[in-house]
């Protein structure tokens, strides 16, 4: 008996190229940092991972068994061949723009600050957010939630926030019970100087779900205190760093923001050795 069978060939091997939103630095112990602004994904690449990357960027197939081949991958330090990456940019946009289950918000309740930095043009405000702007947002969160907002998220900003404390308190009051009336999962961030930060400050953000916050050190103390001062010129750095200790056993995650020019890239390294020294380098709570 004839028995014909039809075998497929294997199919062709995934081939790749290097992803348009690659960045690269050398560091100085010669390894590369790499960071992709499309998966936000940060990678340091020793000899052997830069090659792997020279390898498969070249269109070569990568090995299903290679941990750094399949973590370039994930990365989309190198993305296949046919994948049109602005296409899919564009796809990302239009679906968080038009999708009525989520909603963000960056919300200043004032633009006045404590300090005077170098670089900033917000310190000469005055005046908070007025209390029929805040309504105003309130109500527009409780249409919202009202028609189906699964999730809200609200980031503090300035300015400084903790000058408006008291508006922070408000509108905040004013999301939780509407978010536990109406189901919505919500969540704050504040991007704070952190110099007003006290241990009721920090009672007050867990009970107001703020989960994360950002503060800013420009390098080690004599670098941070020639730009980042008050309105009378005193130095900050000191106060900051003792407010940060206030966030231990706490669910509040800290980011250290540090603005990096020619004028101080090259203390970088001393504020991070300070914050090892002052126990505040990878703070598990
Ligand atoms: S703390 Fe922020 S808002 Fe205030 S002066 Fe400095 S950069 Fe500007």
């Amino acid at each position: 008996m004839l028995e014909l069978r039809v075998v497929s060939p294997d199919p062709a091997p995934q081939r790749y190229k290097p992803s348009r939103f690659n960045h690269f630095h050398t560091l100085p112990s010669g390894e590369r940092l790499a960071y992709n602004s499309l998966s936000n994904a940060l990678a340091v690449l020793d000899q052997g991972g830069i090659a792997r990357y020279q390898y498969l960027a070249g269109g070569n197939p990568p090995d299903e068994n290679n941990p750094i081949d399949q973590g370039l991958i994930e990365g989309f330090f190198v993305v296949p061949e046919s994948f049109d990456e602005i296409s899919y940019l564009k796809v990302l946009h239009l679906k968080r723009r038009f999708d009525n289950t989520e909603w963000s918000l960056t919300i200043a309740p004032t633009i006045a600050c404590n300090f005077a930095c170098d670089y900033c043009f917000q310190r000469h405000h005055h005046g908070k957010m007025a209390p029929a702007v805040q309504q105003k947002l309130v109500d527009l969160f409780n249409a919202k939630a009202s028609a189906g907002l699964k999730r809200f998220s609200v980031t503090w900003y300035g300015g400084e926030p903790t000058l408006a404390w008291d508006v922070i308190q408000n509108l905040s009051e004013a999301f939780l019970k509407i978010s536990d009336e109406k189901g919505v999962d919500y969540q704050a961030t504040i991007v704070t100087n952190g110099y007003l930060i006290d241990e009721k400050k920090v009672a007050d953000m867990v009970r107001w779900r703020i989960r994360l916050a950002q503060i800013t050190l420009d390098g080690d103390e004599a670098s941070h205190d020639q730009r980042r001062i008050l309105h009378s010129g005193k130095g900050t750095f000191s106060q900051i760093l003792h407010n940060l200790q206030l966030f231990r056993d706490t669910p509040i995650f800290v980011h250290i923001r540090v603005n990096v020019d020619n004028r101080n890239k090259e203390e970088v390294y001393a504020l991070l050795d300070r914050m090892t020294q002052e126990g505040l380098a990878k703070v598990e709570n």
